[in-house]
């Protein structure tokens, strides 16, 4: 079963990525809104996706 992956961001909202197709979505919906996989409850999967390279880019202008 899919599941949303829930990815914290430092400076910007928690985005949730479709397990199944890779579709980032603002909340977690119930059905991916691209694939239309049911996702397993709340289980989601949280991590911190490192943002240095985010900055850097930022910075680097
Ligand atoms: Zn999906």
């Amino acid at each position: 079963m899919a599941r949303w992956i829930c990815k914290k961001h430092l400076f910007r909202r928690t985005e949730y990525i479709c397990s199944c197709c890779g579709c980032r979505s603002d909340r977690p919906y119930v059905e991916c809104p691209n694939c239309g996989s049911p996702m397993g409850g709340s289980k989601y999967d949280p991590e911190w996706v490192d943002e240095i390279e985010e900055i850097d880019a930022i910075f680097d202008d």
